[in-house]
C-alpha cells in the first residue's frame, strides 16, 4: 500500500480549539495518506494496520503539518528588507518593483525555486500562494511547489488600476483571458497537489468590471477566492472613496460573488472590520488569514482574533511574506499569542490573550479545513505530520512533553529541528 504505515512518537495535536493532545510514545496508523487512529502501542492496532511497516521517531514529537493561509510567493525575494513603510507606500516602493520582475520567466524560475524550497524545509505542509499577474511565471511557481511535495492553492493576480503600468491588465477582456489561460493550462499540467485560486490582489487594483468578470471564472471553474480585506487605516479609506456604492469593505467582493457562499474564500487580515463585515464574513463562511508579523511591520494593527473565534468565524494563520519576514508558521503562532495580550491590554479588555493550544489549532485545523479534513491527527484527517528532535535545546531541569512542543516552536525549532515532514501521507523530508 502506498502512503501506508505506523508512525511512532509523542503525538501532540489539537482537535478543539484550546484543547491540546498529547500521547507520550504512541503510534498513528496512516493508510493511504489518510489518519486512521492513535494507539498507545502497536498490539492495539486494529488487526489489517498491524503489519504496516513502522517508522520509529524516538523521543521526536510529531505534530500536523502546518497551514500558512496566506503568504506572496514573489515577496520572498526582499523579505526580511524594505521594512520601513506602511502597506500603501510599502506596495509602492517595495513590492510592486520586484514584481516587475516576474515578467521574465528565467527570473522567476530562479526566485519560486529558492522559495519553493525554503518552505519545503519549514514546517508548512500547505499553503495558499500569491504570484504576480503574469501567467507564466505563475505556472513556474505551481511547478516549483508540485515538485516541493506541499500542497497548495497557487494564485494569478489580477489588478487593472492603481498600479503600476507593468503590473496592470491591459483590459478586463484580456485580464480574463489570462486568468482562463492560467487556470486551463495549471489543469492540463495535471499537478496531483498543486490548484488555481482566483485572485484578486485587492479592491483598490481591482475595478468593479474586472471583479465582475472574476467572479463569473469562480463560479464556471468552482474554484476557491483569495484576497485583502480591511488591513490599513489607508486602504479602508481608499476602498471606501472608490467603492462608494459597497455598504463596507467586503462587501465590495460579496457583490460580485468573491466573498464566500458558494467556494472557499480566504481574506488575510480583517483588522478593520465592522460589526456588519463580521456578521458577513460568518454568514458567507469566509476564513480569515490572521498574518500578526505583516500586521506589526507595516503598522497595521492586531486583528480582533478573539472576538472572531467567539463569533464562530473561521480563522488560519499566514506568514504575509514579504509584508511578514518570516515563513515561519511557528513564528506566526507565537506572534499570534503576542498582539492578543497586547489587543487585552490596550484595546480591549473583555478579549481575552489567546493561549497557546488556540493559537497552535488556528495554524493546523483552524487553516487546514481550508483543504478538507486537514490539521488534526483524528480519524479521516489527511495524514500531514511534521517530526520534531529538539535534543539540541538543552534544560537542567525535567520538561513536559507540552513544555517540550511549546518550547520548540518558540524557540523556532522549524528548521534545524525537523527530521521528517509527510503531506498527505508522502514524505518529503
Ligand atoms: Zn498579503
Amino acid at each position: 500500500m502506498g502512503n501506508s504505515f505506523i508512525l511512532k512518537g509523542n503525538i501532540c495535536h489539537t482537535p478543539r480549539l484550546g484543547s491540546l493532545e498529547i500521547r507520550e510514545h504512541a503510534c498513528i496508523v496512516c493508510a493511504e495518506g489518510t489518519c486512521r487512529g492513535i494507539f498507545d502501542n502497536i498490539s492495539q492496532i486494529p488487526e489489517q494496520y498491524r503489519a504496516l511497516e513502522v517508522i520509529d521517531c524516538g523521543d521526536g514529537l510529531v505534530l500536523p503539518g502546518m497551514v500558512d493561509l496566506h503568504i506572496h510567493a514573489p515577496q520572498y525575494a526582499f523579505r526580511g528588507t524594505g521594512m520601513d513603510y506602511e502597506l500603501l507606500k510599502w506596495l509602492d516602493r517595495v513590492t510592486f518593483p520586484e514584481e516587475i520582475r516576474y515578467a521574465d520567466t528565467g527570473y522567476a524560475a530562479r526566485a519560486y525555486e529558492i522559495f519553493s524550497n525554503g518552505l519545503k524545509k519549514g514546517a508548512t505542509t500547505r499553503a495558499v500562494i500569491f504570484g504576480t499577474i503574469h501567467v507564466r511565471s505563475t505556472l513556474i511557481l505551481m511547478d516549483c511547489m508540485e515538485k516541493s511535495g506541499l500542497i497548495s492553492f497557487v494564485g494569478k493576480v489580477n489588478m487593472d488600476r492603481h498600479a503600476p503600468p507593468e503590473l496592470t491588465e491591459k483590459s478586463v477582456s484580456e485580464a480574463e483571458a489570462d486568468t482562463r489561460l492560467f487556470i486551463e493550462e495549471s489543469r492540463k499540467r495535471g499537478y496531483r497537489r498543486t490548484k488555481p485560486i482566483i485572485t484578486p490582489r485587492f479592491v483598490p487594483t481591482c475595478t468593479g468590471e474586472l471583479m465582475e468578470a472574476l467572479g463569473r471564472i469562480r463560479k464556471e471553474y468552482d474554484l476557491p477566492v483569495q484576497s485583502h480585506l480591511s488591513e490599513n487605516p489607508g486602504e479602508v479609506e481608499l476602498v471606501a472613496e472608490l467603492e462608494p456604492e459597497a455598504a463596507f469593505y467586503g462587501d465590495a467582493y460579496d457583490r460580485y460573488g468573491l466573498f464566500g457562499r458558494e467556494g472557499n474564500t480566504v481574506m488575510a487580515h480583517g483588522i478593520y472590520s465592522t460589526p456588519e463585515e463580521m456578521q458577513r464574513i460568518l454568514d458567507n463562511g469566509v476564513w480569515i488569514a490572521h498574518c500578526p508579523a505583516s500586521n506589526m511591520d507595516l503598522a497595521s494593527g492586531i486583528a480582533p482574533v478573539r472576538r472572531f473565534l467567539e463569533k464562530g468565524i473561521r480563522v488560519g494563520l499566514g506568514t504575509d511574506v514579504g509584508g511578514g519576514f518570516s515563513d515561519s508558521i511557528f513564528r506566526a503562532v507565537t506572534d499570534t499569542i503576542q498582539v492578543s495580550n497586547l489587543y487585552w491590554r490596550y484595546i480591549d479588555r473583555n478579549a481575552g490573550p489567546l493561549k497557546f493550544a488556540e493559537s497552535l489549532y488556528l495554524a493546523t485545523k483552524g487553516g487546514g479545513a481550508f483543504f478538507g479534513k486537514v490539521g488534526s491527527f483524528e480519524d479521516g484527517y489527511e495524514f500531514d505530520a511534521v517530526v520534531l528532535d529538539d535534543s539540541s535545546l538543552q534544560s537542567a531541569r525535567p520538561l513536559t512533553l507540552g513544555d517540550r512542543l511549546e518550547r520548540a516552536v518558540y524557540l523556532e525549532l522549524d528548521r534545524e529541528g525537523i527530521v521528517m515532514k509527510f503531506a498527505a501521507g508522502e514524505r518529503i523530508l
